[in-house]
């Protein structure tokens, strides 16, 4: 197929791949390590199965309500993760539809997380949400909860820590930037060596589409794209 018959969804996908692929061969990583995940918030379900046709095999959707609106229309060949605020009352219409959540930001969440996907008979895969740059009006947890916090996980049969997830400081610096994704390396090594049979803690998710290059060379394992696979988002 000539590049002229795809959609720009699908050379916007593309690029993305290559971009990883280039960020990771310049950081002595293997390419294959990273997964691309197109972030669908606003987005079309057209659009998003574009984005699937294209090789994207990652979702993130982070509004509980657009989720369910839009599930049905899904190609199921991809698979889901929440990456949102999730209330606690709203994490029983999820659990049968993603795969991970990424944005687990309290304790008082993973207890509910594992109530309902106990009922299911579900494991969950899950992140901890860190609010690396310490700001007010984020949540997730501080960096220096998170080692003791994913001890506690252990504690839940149906959950399966798989690693830490962060969203950089809206503005900031690359340098800055930089510097929170090298923190949060350190901070899943440091989780690791405090949970060393789980041998499930290897994911990192950092990086969206002004800092997803850089992110990877820092050593992240799923970067979230939102804008630059489908333009800008249109808030209805
Ligand atoms: C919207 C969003 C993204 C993607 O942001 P872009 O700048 O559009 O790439 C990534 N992660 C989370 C949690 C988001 O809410």
């Amino acid at each position: 197929m000539s590049e002229k018959l795809l959609t720009e969804t699908a050379l916007n996908v593309k690029d993305a791949f290559e971009n990883i692929s280039k960020a990771a061969e310049k950081a002595g990583r293997n390419p294959s390590e990273i997964r691309l995940m197109a972030v669908t918030k606003t987005v079309t379900p057209e659009k998003i199965n574009e984005a699937i046709k294209s090789g994207c095999d990652l979702l993130g959707e982070n509004r509980v309500q657009e989720l369910l609106e839009k599930y049905e229309f899904y190609d199921k060949s991809a698979e889901i993760h929440f990456i949102g605020r999730l209330q606690t009352n709203k994490v029983k219409y999820i659990v049968d539809k993603v795969s991970m959540i990424e944005s687990v930001d309290s304790l008082k969440l993973a207890e509910e997380i594992e109530r309902r996907c106990a009922k299911i008979g579900k494991v969950m895969d899950v992140l901890l949400e860190v609010n690396i740059a310490g700001e007010e009006s984020k949540g997730g947890f501080s960096p220096d909860e998170v080692v003791e916090i994913s001890e506690k996980i252990k504690e839940f049969p149906h959950l399966r820590l798989r690693g830490l997830m962060t969203i950089g400081r809206f503005g900031a610096e690359i340098e800055e930037t930089r510097q929170y994704f090298e923190k949060m390396r350190h901070l899943l090594v440091d989780i690791k060596k405090k949970n060393i049979y789980n041998i499930y803690i290897n994911v990192l998710s950092m990086g969206m589409s002004s800092d997803y290059e850089l992110a990877v060379s820092e050593g992240a394992t799923i970067v979230r794209i939102g804008r630059g696979l489908f333009g800008e988002r249109k808030y209805v």
